[in-house]
């Protein structure tokens, strides 16, 4: 199936007309935060449009994006004279409201507006990898309906060829000359080519888009299952929220896990798509599994066709042609539905109807990178801009999006004077110009509706969830891994395992850590050396692999770096002890059990490879060729494998202690998640919850699948600190080789922040900023990596009351170059990771 481009405007440009355009161009230039100004040669530019242009010193060629056209206005201070022209128009482009998105992402987020569109583009689609032009004929707008006037004048055989190309059905034109002479029965394709040369036919170019790999998307079939029945609970959230389609507004869809929350954006969707607008579905990188796409891709016409019915995926494992095709097939309108991960939240899909964001609390949708996005909240404010409502969902919302649709607003303050619009998507306001919800007469209300799916669909039922002391465990002795210090099996959990496999079940083990062994230290105490990377502040983790000397290597986790397995400590030269048990390990563990190793799969991003690797396993183990699936968090989410009786959580803990304050939200949606895939077929599910803090309140209440609970409990503690969601927070990293200097820049970075708050503008009177002065400027401290690749991190954490102070402080320090993201300087607004 190939999908349409226009064909592209070509060399023969028309003289300059004296437009200009603005473009931000691929760099990461913070100096021209509108773009810089060009000559356009031609009068139909368009908004969104890649080009190239000349830049800097020797005029090198620059990609960049067409972000504003015009006449005299944008030259500003400019001279016509020195305005140099765009080099070349490139045929790929982003629509209209992707670059409006664009300008408040890069004020948002920090970063230079060239590179949140360059991000927005893949560079599949750049480079324009797979694009193919067909050489075709169709009949020229000219030629005479009638045969009759050409008669004497054409050769028999044209004659013939041409009465054949009129009886031809309305479909079949344009085609291919060859494939056009086959089907008329020619022998050659020269009578066509005299039809060309008489004005009778006429060539044209067909752009489309082919990958060797297209089969990618077709594999996600094989999930007809029939159309449900909705529950009440189901049909009053889709009720809610189709009667809002056409306008701007956020859906918190809270249902625990197997309610149902899939079959309600379907139908919010089918609504949407019936209405004639087309819809985004993101989905957390991991939980696009050949499942959940194949839901939508059964549901809304499979591969994208003619009809303008289809589904694009797009995920981390396309080819670069296929995500080019895919992404062309969303840009042309062949397909109205687009599924994706993270990025897709920029796919250029026209005249959105509904974006849902499924598993919004999940952590994937953050980019680490620049720009330091986070996907749900971009998704909010692209519903803003293309005025269509957005629809989150999850089991173990985000605090953020909680407090957003259970807490009204406080009393609203007096506007603030100089910020502009500071509505943010994620939390704070969501106001703007646009914005229904900017009206300030409204009573007091919830930013977000709340729609809850309280039960499991049919008769299923929540697993019951034990936990597990492992103190108490290891007291009963016979770990698994006989009783070695660190066996992660205790066992309840063994007898468990045991018990579900011989009734014929299915078990999910989750384990967080990667690898066979998470330190390697000298076995003597009294020597205590441990081994490190040499470039980072971490531990070297054993990874065991039977085709390398010393059976394996070890390897760092974050910066990649590895090196052969030490077989002795270096220092005094005794032996090594290898501690903190991975999943590699416990796999071993677990055969050692005597659990046959063709029924065991592990999971993690050392075994599985490629997206592949990954929809392979989890065919096998719906096949039940696997019994036991071992894995971090790639086997806790979206499975829905109905004989999965049994899920065990080796450690509770992994996520619990690590110095963020969001410690305790993660591991409580960790274990209600991975506990969510027990029981959703006939048989009940039973959840084991090993941990060594058995009283822990996120592993209590998750064990209840108590959420609301736990949200209560957790906001009352983050308004008592003035932790976020009850702030809004940004992060300021800086880096360097040299630890003073990473220092000194985030000292500078720090004083400047503290100077605006502390400053005029902090005054309590009418000419202040209110709020200003409730600021706090926190570090500079390390990280608690203090290096990574040799570079060392120093962070200043700045917390604001809400997004509009927080962004008037950043704006303030970027426009007087004291704040600029760069290689030194990270800086990330709504921080997920704290490390
Ligand atoms: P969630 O996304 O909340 O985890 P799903 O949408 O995956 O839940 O639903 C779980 C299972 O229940 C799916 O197999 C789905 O087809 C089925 N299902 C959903 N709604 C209904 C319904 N109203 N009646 C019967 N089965 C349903
Ligand atoms: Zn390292
Ligand atoms: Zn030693």
């Amino acid at each position: 199936m190939d999908s349409l481009f226009p064909t592209s405007p070509s060399d023969a440009a028309p003289p300059a007309t004296g437009r200009y355009a603005r473009i931000a161009v691929e760099r990461g230039l913070d100096s021209a935060p509108e773009g810089l100004t060009y000559a356009s040669p031609w009068p139909d530019l368009e908004v969104g449009e890649r080009v190239e242009v000349p830049l800097g010193r020797g005029d090198r060629r620059t990609g960049g994006i067409v972000v504003a056209v015009g006449g005299d206005e944008l030259l500003g201070a400019l001279k016509p004279r020195g305005i140099k022209p765009i080099a070349n128009r490139v045929g790929a482009k982003l629509p209209e409201p992707l670059v409006r998105l664009a300008l408040w992402m890069a004020e948002y987020y920090v970063c230079p507006l060239g590179m949140v569109l360059a991000g927005m583009m893949p560079s599949a689609v750049k480079h324009r990898v797979g694009r193919h032009v067909e050489k075709l004929v169709e009949v020229s707008p000219d030629a005479p309906a009638a045969d009759e006037e050409f008669k004497p004048r054409l050769p028999e055989a044209t004659l013939e060829a041409w009465k054949g190309i009129l009886a031809l059905d309305a479909g079949a034109m344009p085609a291919e000359p060859r494939a056009l002479a086959i089907r008329l029965g020619l022998a050659s394709i020269g009578p066509i080519n005299r039809l060309v040369a008489r004005g009778l036919l006429r060539r044209v170019e067909r752009e489309s888009v082919r990958s060797r790999s297209q089969a990618a998307s077709l594999e996600f079939l094989g999930n007809t299952a029939p159309r449900p029945e909705l529950n009440p609970a189901q049909a009053a959230a889709v009720g809610g929220i189709s009667s809002t389609l056409g306008s701007f507004g956020v859906h918190l869809l809270f249902g625990v896990t197997g309610s149902g929350k899939t079959e309600v954006y379907l139908r919010v969707i089918e609504h949407a798509l019936a209405a004639g607008r087309s819809a985004l579905v993101l989905v957390p990188e991991i939980a696009l599994t050949p499942q959940t796409a194949g839901r939508f891709l059964d549901r809304f016409g499979g591969v994208a066709g003619a009809a303008g019915r289809g589904v694009a995926v797009l995920h981390s494992g396309l080819s670069a042609g296929e995500r080019h095709r895919q992404w062309a097939m969303a840009a042309g309108g062949l397909a109205r539905v687009v599924v994706g991960v993270r990025s897709a939240v920029f796919a250029p899909i026209a005249n959105l109807g509904v974006i849902v964001v499924d598993e919004e609390h999940d952590s994937s949708f953050k980019q680490d990178q620049l720009p330091r996005y986070h996907g749900r909240d971009v998704a909010i404010k692209r519903a803003q801009v293309e005025a269509c409502p957005v629809v989150l969902g999850s089991a173990t919302p985000s605090l953020e999006s909680w407090s957003n649709a259970t807490h009204t607003d406080p009393p609203t303050p007096p506007p603030l004077r100089i910020l502009g619009n500071g509505g943010s998507p994620g939390g704070g306001r969501v106001s703007g110009p646009n914005s229904p919800n900017s009206v300030d007469s409204h009573p007091p209300r919830a930013k977000y509706r709340l729609w809850r799916l309280p039960d499991r669909v049919g008769a299923g039922r929540l697993p019951e969830v034990r936990i597990v002391d492992m103190s108490e465990e290891r007291r009963k002795g016979v770990l698994m891994g006989e009783g070695r210090v660190g066996a992660m099996i205790g066992p309840t959990l063994s007898g468990a395992l045991r018990d579900t496999l011989a009734v014929g079940g299915q078990a999910i083990l989750l384990l967080n850590r990667r690898g066979y062994a998470t330190h390697i230290c000298c076995a003597s105490p009294a020597c205590g050396w441990t081994l490190l990377c040499h470039a980072c502040d971490a531990a070297l983790v054993l990874h065991k692999s039977a085709n390398l000397p010393r059976g394996g290597v070890v390897r760092c986790h974050h910066c990649l770096g590895e090196q052969l397995v030490p077989d002795r400590c270096p220092v005094c030269s005794r032996a090594l002890s290898r501690l903190g048990t991975g999943t590699q390990r416990v796999e071993e563990d677990l055969s050692a059990m005597g659990l046959d190793a063709g029924s065991l799969l592990r999971v993690d991003s050392d075994s599985m490879e490629t997206a592949r690797d990954y929809f392979d396993a989890l065919s096998r183990f719906s096949r039940g060729d696997i019994r036991v699936l071992l894995g971090t968090q790639m086997v806790a989410k979206g499975l829905d494998f109905p004989n999965v009786r049994l899920v065990g959580v080796l450690s509770g803990d992994t996520s619990l202690h690590v110095p963020d304050f969001r410690a305790g939200e993660r591991t409580f949606q960790l274990i209600c998640q991975v506990a969510g895939r027990a029981g959703r077929g006939e048989h009940a599910g039973l959840v084991i919850v090993q941990t060594m803090s058995p009283r822990e309140p996120a592993i209590v209440l998750a064990s209840h699948h108590d959420y609301e609970s736990f949200a209560r409990a957790e906001l009352a503690t983050r308004v008592a600190c003035g932790l976020p969601p009850a702030t809004r927070m940004a992060r300021v990293v800086t880096r360097d080789e040299d630890h003073a200097a990473a220092l000194q820049h985030a000292q500078r970075v720090a004083t400047a922040m503290r100077e605006l708050v502390e400053g005029p503008e902090s005054r309590a009177d009418a000419t202040g900023v209110p709020g200003l002065s409730s600021v706090v400027v926190m570090g500079p401290v390390d990280c608690a990596v203090g290096r990574i690749a040799g570079q060392y991190r120093v962070a200043v954490e700045v917390l604001a009351p809400t997004a509009g102070i927080l962004r008037h402080l950043l704006s303030a320090l970027r426009s007087d170059k004291l704040l600029k993201s760069d290689a030194h300087t990270a800086v990330d607004v709504d921080p997920v990771s704290l490390m």
